[in-house]
C-alpha cells in the first residue's frame, strides 16, 4: 500500500499548497522551523474552518510565523473563470490553476432548486487531472488528452472554491470531473483524508465516490485502504467487444479481471458498487447488452446508473430514444438489479465532463488561427 509522504518539500519546484497539508506534515513543519507543534491545530482551523486565504489574517498566530507560513506555502485556491448556472439549480465553474490549466467543477443541489434557492443537499464533482490519458472514444476529457495530475491542494482547493460561493457546506463529493482519479492516486487519496479528517472538512468518507474507468490493480489497492469511500466502476459495455469499442483501457484491463478486481473491493465493503452505463445509440443499448449487464451485476449486488449520452461536439455518438432507455432499464429491474436512469443535470450547461474546457481551449485555438 502507498502513502502520501508525511514532509513538506518546501525545498523544490513551487510551494506546497497549504490546503494539501496533514497534521503531521504541518507538525513536523513547525519543528523544523523551531515553532512549537501545537500551531499545526491553530493553521488547520484558519485554513478549512475559517477559510483563511491568506496567513496575514490568522490572528492567534505570532508575526514571525505567519511570514514563514506566507513564504513556505501556497495559500491559494483554483480561481472562477466561468461560472454557467443551469434552471435546475445545478452551476458549472471553469477553474483556472496556478499553471493557468483549466479544470471543471460542477455544483449539483440534490433536489431541483431554481438558481440560488436552498436546497438540501449539495454535492460537487471534481477533478482529478487537467485532460485524461484514457481516451475514452465518447468523453470530451479524453479527446484533449492527457495534461498533469491535479496536485492534491488543487483537489481540496475545488470544495474550497465551491463552499466559498455556494455559502454553505458540500455534503457530498463525487470524483467525476475531469481525468481518472485512480490514476493519480496517492494525490486523491491525500485529498480524501484532508477532505475527510475533522481537521479538515470534516465530510464523511461514505459521501465521497471515487470514478474509474477500470483500472484493476488500483481497485484492489483502493480497497485495502482504510477510508471507506464509495466505487463507480464506468462499464459502458457488457462485453469485451462493445465496451473495447469505445474505451482502450479495456484492453489493459477486461471485463473478467475487472470483475475480479471488483469481487475483491466487495468482499471488503459494506456499500454496494455503482456501475456507470453510459447508453448510446446502437452500440451498447441492445437487449442482449442489458441481459449480460445485469449478469456482471447481479453476483456483485452492484446498482446500475444508467445515463443517456451526452451529446459531445464533434464526436459522432447519438443518445437512444427514449423507448429504448426505458426497455433497457425494465431489463435490469426485472432481473433484481437496483438500476436507475439518471435524467442528468446540467445539460443545458454542458456538465458532462470535460465539455466547458474543451470548448474554451477550442476557442483559444481559435483565437489563435485568427491572430496569425
Ligand atoms: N475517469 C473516470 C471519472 C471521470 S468521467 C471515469 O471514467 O469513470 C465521469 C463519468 O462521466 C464517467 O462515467 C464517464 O463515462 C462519464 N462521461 C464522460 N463523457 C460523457 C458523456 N459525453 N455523456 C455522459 N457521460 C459521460
Ligand atoms: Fe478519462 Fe473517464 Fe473520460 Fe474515459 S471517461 S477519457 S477515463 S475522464
Amino acid at each position: 500500500m502507498r502513502s502520501a509522504p508525511e514532509s513538506a518539500n518546501v525545498s523544490a519546484g513551487p510551494r506546497p499548497f497549504i490546503r494539501a497539508q496533514t497534521d503531521l506534515q504541518l507538525a513536523a513543519w513547525l519543528n523544523a522551523a523551531g515553532e512549537s507543534s501545537y500551531r499545526a491545530s491553530q493553521i488547520l482551523d484558519w485554513v478549512h474552518k475559517k477559510k483563511a486565504e491568506t496567513p496575514h489574517v490568522c490572528t492567534n498566530l505570532p508575526a514571525s510565523l505567519r511570514k514563514k507560513l506566507a513564504s513556505d506555502f501556497d495559500w491559494t485556491s483554483p480561481s472562477v473563470e466561468i461560472e454557467c448556472g443551469s434552471l435546475d439549480g445545478t452551476k458549472k465553474l471553469l477553474l483556472r490553476l496556478r499553471d493557468d490549466r483549466l479544470v471543471e467543477t460542477v455544483l449539483i443541489p440534490a433536489s431541483p432548486a431554481l438558481y440560488g434557492a436552498p436546497s438540501d443537499r449539495l454535492t460537487l464533482c471534481v477533478s482529478t487531472q487537467v485532460g485524461c490519458a484514457y481516451g475514452c472514444r465518447f468523453c470530451a476529457s479524453g479527446l484533449m488528452g492527457f495534461t498533469r495530475n491535479l496536485d492534491a491542494g488543487e483537489i481540496v482547493g475545488q470544495v474550497e472554491i465551491a463552499r466559498r460561493l455556494a455559502g454553505r457546506r458540500v455534503d457530498n463529493i463525487v470524483f467525476m470531473g475531469m481525468g481518472e482519479p485512480l490514476a493519480n492516486y496517492d494525490n486523491l487519496l491525500r485529498a480524501t483524508r484532508i477532505l475527510n479528517e475533522p481537521w479538515g472538512l470534516g465530510i464523511g468518507a461514505r459521501h465521497m465516490t471515487i470514478s474509474t474507468s477500470g483500472l484493476a490493480p488500483r481497485i484492489r489497492e483502493l480497497a485495502a485502504e482504510p477510508l471507506q469511500i464509495r466505487l463507480a466502476v464506468s462499464l459502458h459495455g457488457a462485453t469485451d467487444e462493445v465496451r473495447e469499442r469505445i474505451m482502450p483501457v479495456n484492453r489493459r484491463y477486461p471485463i473478467s479481471e475487472l470483475m475480479d478486481a471488483c469481487h475483491e473491493f466487495r468482499a471488503r465493503r459494506k456499500q454496494a458498487i455503482t456501475f456507470e452505463f453510459i447508453l448510446i445509440e446502437g452500440l451498447n443499448d441492445s437487449i442482449e447488452q442489458a441481459e449480460l449487464l445485469a449478469r456482471l451485476a447481479g453476483p456483485l449486488q452492484a446498482k446500475v446508473n444508467l445515463i443517456p449520452y451526452n451529446t459531445v461536439e464533434g464526436l459522432p455518438w447519438r443518445r437512444p430514444a427514449v423507448p429504448v432507455l426505458k426497455t433497457f432499464l425494465n431489463i435490469l429491474k426485472t432481473r433484481g438489479i437496483p438500476a436507475t436512469l439518471r435524467l442528468e443535470k446540467g445539460h443545458d450547461i454542458e456538465a458532462a465532463c470535460g465539455q466547458l474546457r474543451l470548448k474554451k481551449e477550442m476557442h483559444r485555438g481559435n483565437d489563435k488561427q485568427s491572430a496569425l
